[in-house]
């Protein structure tokens, strides 16, 4: 089988005849650890996937996007003047949606011809959204000769997402594609926007990452995540910080007793412990890493997450807590669900040659619950957006 930077040149021509003046690749992103805690300021360690989408570009003399994607119907045709939030609306909004960024940052694009190709499950957690922006992101950011850096393009492909899209998500996803590497996890600090390469050389320790696609039905999503956000902003506003990243895990049974009682505080509780918790698990992963501790001592600190999203945050699904639970019966060290939430993927950190014996684990659980059956697929720290 191909792959979609090979074949995204042949689909150009195809679509619009001739050759494109190049192609760009962006890369989906595994969160190892650090689950709701961008959009509060916190701490997020992913890496960036094998997986991506590969875009094949030309621009155009006229300010028009012409893009096809050949995982969907159609080309859509769109002059950039006409891009705006609430007006753009399906897949092709993320494409233009970096188009209207990238002008209300005050840069001047051409119109562009574009194909683009990508090899993540989308809506599976892994950032099939980021992939896209960002390869056209890239892609834009050459051929109109803007020399913008990783973070510029994060802060407007982040923009598309929030914008055009109208997905209230926090800049995670785009960094991660964006800053990615081979054989490291990206420690990003959402409130500083610092970036720090860790190495993570799993081979080397004898282990590997497994990703469940829980192919759980993602219902709801959009309006829970919005939710979870504002319950955070809320929090944050009684407890008197920026942010909930301002709340230490000293500061955590103080902070909490100060949400008071009832309903509402119990539930605001409740999302405050999951994130202050998970910002200190972030940091744990991260000093074990640099400190090169085994691997496998991380272990529980990610099945600890997995417990706090599942009982503090709620946002895990009975297809995700299954997964989890059955890969950890079969051995593996530590297992979450990754990704925002109500469905995707689960990741396990499994010995190498444990890896067929977890998958197993976890078919035969959804068989036994009369689940969909789930995919899998080792995970591996790739580089992150680039020309190809
Ligand atoms: P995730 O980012 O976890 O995969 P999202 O819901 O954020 O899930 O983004 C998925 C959406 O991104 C898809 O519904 C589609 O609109 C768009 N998308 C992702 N990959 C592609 C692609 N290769 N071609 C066209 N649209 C895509
Ligand atoms: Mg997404």
């Amino acid at each position: 089988m191909t792959s979609p930077a090979e074949r995204v040149a042949t689909e150009f021509a195809e679509t619009f005849g001739g050759k494109p003046e190049g192609r760009w690749w962006a890369p989906g992103r595994v969160n190892l650890i650090g689950e709701h805690t961008d959009y509060n300021d916190g701490f997020v360690l992913p890496l960036a996937l094998e997986q991506g989408v590969a875009a094949a570009a030309r621009p155009t003399g006229d300010p028009v996007l012409r893009v096809r994607s050949v995982q969907q119907e159609g080309t859509v045709d769109v002059a950039l003047s006409d891009i705006a939030p609430g007006v753009v609306s399906g897949w092709s909004a993320y494409v233009s949606g970096v188009a209207w960024a990238l002008r209300e940052a005050g840069h001047e694009v051409p119109g562009l011809d574009v194909v683009v190709d990508g090899d993540i499950p989308s809506g599976a957690g892994l950032s099939s959204s980021a992939a896209l922006e960002c390869a056209v992101a890239v892609a834009w950011n050459e051929l109109a000769g803007l020399g913008l850096s990783r973070h510029d393009l994060a802060a407007v492909t982040q923009r598309a997402e929030n914008d055009v899209v109208g997905a209230p998500t926090g800049g995670m996803d785009q960094m991660a594609s964006l800053f990615g590497r081979a054989g490291h996890l990206v420690f990003l600090d959402m409130r500083t926007l610092e970036a720090e390469e860790v190495p993570f050389d799993l081979a080397a320790a004898g282990l590997a990452l497994v990703v469940v696609d829980t192919q759980a039905p993602h219902a709801h999503v959009d309006g829970e995540y919005a939710e979870r956000r504002r319950s955070c902003e809320r929090a944050a506003e009684i407890l008197g910080v920026p942010a909930l990243r301002d709340v230490t895990v000293d500061a955590l049974d103080a902070a909490l007793t100060r949400l008071g009682d009832g309903a509402e505080a119990g539930l605001l509780r409740k999302r405050v412990r999951h994130i202050v918790t998970e910002n200190a698990r972030v940091l744990a992963v991260v000093a074990a890493l640099r400190a090169g501790d085994d691997l496998r001592t991380i272990g529980p600190t990610l099945t600890a997450s997995h417990a706090s999203m599942r009982d503090d945050f709620e946002i895990t699904v009975p297809e995700v807590d299954t997964a989890v639970q059955a890969v950890l019966d079969a051995g593996a060290h530590g297992a979450r669900m990754t990704g925002g939430g109500f469905g995707g993927c689960v990741l396990a950190l499994v010995e190498a040659d444990a890896v067929e014996a977890v998958v197993r684990a976890v078919e035969a659980a959804y068989a036994a619950a009369g689940f969909r059956a789930p995919s899998a697929f080792v995970a591996v720290a790739a580089d992150g957006a680039r020309r190809l």
